[in-house]
């Protein structure tokens, strides 16, 4: 294996600088992670490979994000399978501390509050999980800046610094970006594309949680999205009742959620989906409970 694991702050630093020193590179950048990894978390690593000289990913499963202890107990944790898929892509370097590294005096006595907008769609069921997620994206993105300056003694510039998150989680990419543009966090937020299986269900790393039967029925979620998305292209009237209707005709699956939304202030865009054509930008957000396990989707609307 080419890649390096490291598990300290100060490790990833110095191995990052070393790394962009010896290959002349002028970019950087991170992939954060709680494990687990599947093709979605792949596709992160890919591009940002293709995008970057350096590429670090980060995994870490963050107590202060999940509510119930046993969430957290029972987090898939995988980290030789993990470094072999990052490895296949290329990534350089693998930053995955222990929690005393990352939280050495206990839980954090300042943080990040997400703000009004994480109050609704998956904060409503989940309090305090975007500040707790936000607090340690913060921190992950301090620990991943490029260790060093490009271009020498005269003139010498930082490098490029990007950092990778899914689409998947809509609400904590548009809380990521909120985050960084209200307080100046130097690096560039690259969103990417979810990644699905054939049939349609999102990657997760939850999905391994579901028996067959409840598999099978998970694919309404995506279902009811394209539904959604091809009337947003056909410029036709979302009729989002109906959409929703598909996916409560389905017994093993408990809808929690499904709305169309404002991509950057996840506001539910009422008038657009009753009986007008659709028209502009819009994110359809969809989280049901199936089995023991809660999963979400979302596509993108442009039309
Ligand atoms: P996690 O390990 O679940 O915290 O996810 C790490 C990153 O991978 C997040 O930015 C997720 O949005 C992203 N991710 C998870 N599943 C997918 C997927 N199916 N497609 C694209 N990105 C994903």
């Amino acid at each position: 294996m080419a890649i390096q694991l490291v598990t300290t702050a100060a490790q990833l630093r110095t191995e990052s600088a070393r790394l962009l020193t010896q290959k002349g590179g002028t970019s950087q950048g991170l992939v954060p992670t709680m494990g687990a990894l599947h093709e979605g978390h792949a596709q992160l690593a890919r591009t940002a490979v293709e995008q970057n000289d350096v590429v670090v990913a980060s995994i870490f499963v963050n107590p202060l994000q999940f509510g119930q202890a046993v969430d957290l107990e029972r987090y898939p944790r995988t980290l030789e399978a993990d470094l072999a898929v990052l490895d296949a892509e290329g990534v350089d370097l693998v930053f995955a501390p222990g929690v005393d590294e990352v939280y050495p005096d206990g839980e954090p006595m300042v943080r990040i509050t997400a703000g009004p907008m994480a109050g609704k769609w998956e904060g409503a069921s989940r309090p305090g999980h975007f500040d707790g997620a936000l607090t340690v994206v913060a921190k992950l993105l301090h620990y991943g800046m490029p260790g060093t300056a490009i271009g020498g003694a005269t003139g010498a510039a930082l490098p490029a610094y990007r950092a990778y998150f899914g689409q998947k989680d809509a609400q904590q990419l548009a809380l990521v970006r909120r985050m960084v543009a209200d307080l100046n966090f130097p690096v560039e937020i690259v969103p990417v594309p979810i990644v699905r299986s054939p049939d349609g269900l999102a990657l997760s790393s939850r999905n391994r949680f579901l028996s067959a039967g409840e598999r099978e029925a998970a694919l309404v979620l995506s279902r009811a999205l394209r539904l959604i998305e091809d009337r947003a292209n056909a410029h036709e009237p979302l009729d989002l009742e109906s959409a929703k209707a598909l996916v409560e005709s389905q017994p093993l699956v408990e809808l929690d959620y499904f709305e169309v939304v404002d991509p950057r202030t996840l506001e539910p865009l009422a008038e657009n989906c009753k009986d007008t054509p659709f028209r502009g930008e819009g994110l359809a957000l969809i989280a049901a409970k199936v089995g023991p396990v809660r999963l979400i989707d979302n596509v993108p609307l442009d039309s």
